[in-house]
């Protein structure tokens, strides 16, 4: 049965709880997620005075970001005594692991679930250069892209910053990849190559540490900014997690109204679910495209602040046999980059299939010709490799274990959704 789309909510959050902390009940706090500001203010309103609440708090900060601790215990620059005042009021969270899996290729999949039961997935990818954790922004996603199996599900809800950055946290740990006192990240030897003198591993040697990420996982980023926003200003900070910005990359299927804000407030790498290059096609794949359409989409993109051609923008689009695939699509894909000017490259996907979806991936041959005229164009266009299909892990068809409802359970899902939007 054909889902119709949904009218788009246009500019709102679409779940407009005020969380930024995740609340327990045992009544302590839980610090992940949060900055170093707010828990400053915790500190204070605690009962220590300022100047005790702002050192406390940059030390907590460094030792739960950047040192990946999760008990007081372990904060060895904090007088004992203060340590048990410190866990009696407050804890550091980690999103419960439901289940890991890991693929023949090196790929692995963790099922998450927030403190409030709801469960969401986390991928990590291993290639030769790099390492790339691909993380969800909200459970489930308002938006019902028709090749997407997160579009059937309801939005449950945006993911805190806790959750978000708790997802990068959980994915060290599982790597063992925090900074030691004394030097080498636990569980590997530093690397003799590596030679910059911080005692710790290059980042970048094996591929086989988290060296990149990509909000591509459950859910639209955009459409949670401010908690996006945050949980990546502490991934990026120098004493937080301390990954480069260019190192991070945002997918958005299209919310051209805050593109500008991504590329000022967060200032990471971009990626566009283009999917389509005519009305009809792109309006059909990705519906967002009736209130944000291809022209104002890509001149948002021709507007983002910081691309270049050092620093590209990533169309990503997915392989849908008879639907995106032809000769003349590629053309016009050439045509719309060189008309926005766009330093652009293009990732083609080929269409990861899921139980009742509605298409079905384009042929080796139609992806290889298709990739051949856009790189005749000039531009880059790679086919990506499916990852981790033995454990379902491609990225952006995250499955929750919702997802794995059956076929009438995910029709009546996408109904509901519809009804309660509609
Ligand atoms: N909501 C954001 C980010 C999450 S989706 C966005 O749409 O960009 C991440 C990427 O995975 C998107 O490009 C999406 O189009 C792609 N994707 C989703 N389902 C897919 C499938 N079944 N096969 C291949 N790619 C898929
Ligand atoms: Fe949501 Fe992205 Fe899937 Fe579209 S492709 S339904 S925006 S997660």
């Amino acid at each position: 049965m054909p889902i119709d789309p949904m009218p788009i909510p246009g500019l709102i959050d679409p779940v407009p709880l005020p969380r930024t902390v995740t609340p327990r009940a045992d009544g302590r706090v839980d610090l992940i997620g949060l900055s170093r500001a707010a828990i400053t203010d915790l500190f204070a309103a605690a009962g220590l005075d300022a100047k005790a609440a702002k050192l406390r708090a940059k030390q907590v900060y460094h030792w739960i970001y950047h040192r990946g601790a999760s008990d007081f215990d372990a904060m060895t620059d904090i007088a004992k005594a203060m340590r048990p005042w410190l866990s009696s009021r407050f804890v550091i969270g980690r999103p419960a692991v439901v289940e890991a899996q890991a693929s023949s290729d090196g790929t692995r999949k963790w099922l998450l679930r927030t403190a409030d039961q709801h469960d969401f997935e986390m991928v990590f990818i291993p290639d030769a250069d790099r390492g790339t954790l691909c993380v969800s922004s909200q459970v489930g996603c308002t938006l019902n892209c028709r090749f997407c199996h997160t579009g059937t599900m309801r939005l449950v809800r945006n993911l805190t910053p806790g959750e978000i950055v708790g997802q990068v946290m959980l994915a060290r740990d599982a790597l063992g990849e925090w900074p030691r006192a004394g030097g080498t990240m636990a569980g590997l030897d530093d690397d003799p190559d590596d030679d910059d003198g911080d005692g710790i591993g290059s980042y970048s040697a094996d591929g086989r540490l988290l060296t990149n990420i990509v909000m591509m996982g459950m859910g639209e980023p955009l459409y949670n900014f401010d908690n996006v926003r945050d949980a990546l200003e502490i991934v990026m900070d120098g004493d937080g997690l301390a990954l480069s910005k260019r190192r991070i990359t945002l997918s958005t299927s299209g919310v051209v109204p805050l593109m500008a804000r991504c590329g000022q407030e967060i200032g990471v790498n971009l990626a566009v679910s283009l999917h389509g290059v005519t009305k009809a096609v792109r309006d059909e794949l990705v519906p967002i495209n009736r209130k944000f359409g291809l022209d104002a989409l890509l001149a948002a993109c021709a507007d983002y602040p910081g691309a270049s051609n050092a620093r590209r923008i990533t169309f990503e689009y997915v392989m849908l046999d008879g639907i995106n695939d032809s000769d003349a699509d590629a053309h016009e894909l050439v045509r719309l980059i060189r008309h926005y000017r766009l330093p652009a490259k293009v990732n083609l996907i080929p269409f990861n299939p899921w139980p009742g979806a509605p298409y079905t991936c384009s042929t080796p041959e139609r992806i290889r010709r298709f990739s051949d005229i856009v790189f005749e164009g000039g531009i880059s266009a790679p086919v990506r490799t499916p990852r981790g299909r033995d454990i379902d892990a491609a990225c952006g068809q995250l499955k929750t274990a919702a997802a794995r409802k059956s076929r009438a359970e995910m029709d009546r899902l996408a109904e509901e959704k519809q009804a309660a939007l509609g």
